[in-house]
C-alpha cells in the first residue's frame, strides 16, 4: 500500500498527482491567505486561472473546475474579492452533469521528498509552469504573446508564493532579462535556463534534498543528446534541449499513478 511502500517515481515522467496537488495548493492555500484580493493581486490571480484554462492539460473534471472558476472570476467585477467568497467559489461540485473537481488531497509522487520539509509544492509549481510554457509554445503562434505564461508566473510568484526570499530572487531574474523573450519557444528556454541558475545557486545548500541533488537539468542520463563539449568545456545542444523539453512537458508524459 502507499503508506508503507513509497512509490519510486521515475524521473523521466510527470505525475498528474503532483500537478493537481500543486494546483490545489496554489489556488486554495497560497492564493487564499489574504483576507481579500484586490488590485494587482486580484489581477494576478485572474491571470493565473486564465492561463491554466488555456494551457493546463488536465483531466476533464479538472478542466471543468478551471473553466468554472475562470468564468466566475470574469463575472466578479467588484474591486475587492473577500477570501470567504473566493473559498466558496473554489469548492468542488461533484453533482453537476459535468463534475467540476480539483482534488483537495495533497499527494507528491515525482515531487516527493526524502523528508517532509523537502521538495513538494515548490517542485510542483516549477513543473506546472514548465508545462504551461511548453503547451503555450505547442498550441499557439510562436511570435504572438511570447510572454503570456512567463508574466503570469512572474505575477503569481510575486503576489502569492509563500517563500518570500524565492519570490525576490525570481523577480530579480525576471527584471533583468524576461522582457527580451521574443517568442514562445524562447519563453520555454528562458524558464529552463533560469531554473538551472536557481539549481546552481542552491546546490549543496541546506534546502537541498540529499536524495535529490540539484543538477543542471536534464542530466546526461535523461538526455544524452542535450550535452556536448566545446574545447573541453560543457555546453548545451540547444535544439536537442528544446526537443527534450517539448517531449518531457507533454500530455503524453503525464502519468496517472496515485491521482485520485
Ligand atoms: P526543483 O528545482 O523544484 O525542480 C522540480 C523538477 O523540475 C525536478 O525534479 C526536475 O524534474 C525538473 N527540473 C529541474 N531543473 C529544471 C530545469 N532547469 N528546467 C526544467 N525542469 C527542471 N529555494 C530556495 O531555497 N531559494 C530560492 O531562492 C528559491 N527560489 C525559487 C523560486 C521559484 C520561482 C520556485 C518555484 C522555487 C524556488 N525555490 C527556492 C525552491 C527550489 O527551486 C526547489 O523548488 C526546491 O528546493 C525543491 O527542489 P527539487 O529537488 O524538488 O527540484
Amino acid at each position: 500500500d502507499h503508506a508503507s511502500q513509497p512509490l519510486r517515481a521515475d524521473r523521466s515522467k510527470l505525475y498528474m498527482a503532483d500537478l493537481e496537488s500543486a494546483l490545489h495548493y496554489s489556488l486554495r492555500v497560497e492564493a487564499a491567505r489574504a483576507s481579500a484580493l484586490a488590485g494587482a493581486q486580484l489581477a494576478a490571480f485572474k491571470c493565473y486561472v486564465a492561463a491554466l484554462v488555456k494551457y493546463f492539460p488536465g483531466r476533464p473534471c479538472v478542466q471543468t473546475y478551471l473553466q468554472t472558476l475562470d468564468a466566475w472570476l470574469r463575472n466578479w467585477t467588484e474591486p475587492e474579492l473577500p477570501r470567504t467568497v473566493l473559498k466558496e467559489a473554489m469548492k468542488n461540485n461533484r453533482d453537476a452533469s459535468h463534475p467540476s473537481v480539483l482534488p483537495t488531497n495533497v499527494t507528491w509522487v515525482g515531487c516527493q521528498g526524502s523528508e517532509r520539509h523537502f521538495r513538494g509544492y515548490p517542485c510542483g509549481l516549477w513543473t506546472i509552469f514548465h508545462l504551461l510554457t511548453v503547451q503555450a509554445a505547442q498550441n499557439g503562434p510562436d511570435k504572438e504573446l511570447p510572454l503570456e505564461v512567463l508574466s503570469t508566473m512572474r505575477c503569481y510568484v510575486r503576489h502569492f508564493f509563500g517563500c518570500q526570499e524565492c519570490a525576490e530572487h525570481f523577480e530579480a531574474m525576471a527584471a533583468e532579462s524576461m522582457d527580451r523573450v521574443a517568442s514562445r519557444e524562447e519563453a520555454v528556454l528562458w524558464l529552463w535556463s533560469h531554473h538551472n541558475k536557481v539549481n546552481a545557486r542552491l546546490a549543496g545548500g541546506d534546502t537541498e534534498d540529499p536524495m535529490f541533488p540539484k543538477l543542471q537539468w536534464p542530466p546526461p542520463d535523461l538526455c544524452p543528446q542535450c550535452h556536448k563539449e566545446e574545447r573541453g568545456v560543457h555546453a548545451w545542444e540547444q535544439p536537442a534541449v528544446v526537443t527534450f523539453l517539448k517531449a518531457h512537458f507533454s500530455p503524453a508524459n503525464i502519468y496517472m499513478d496515485y491521482a485520485e
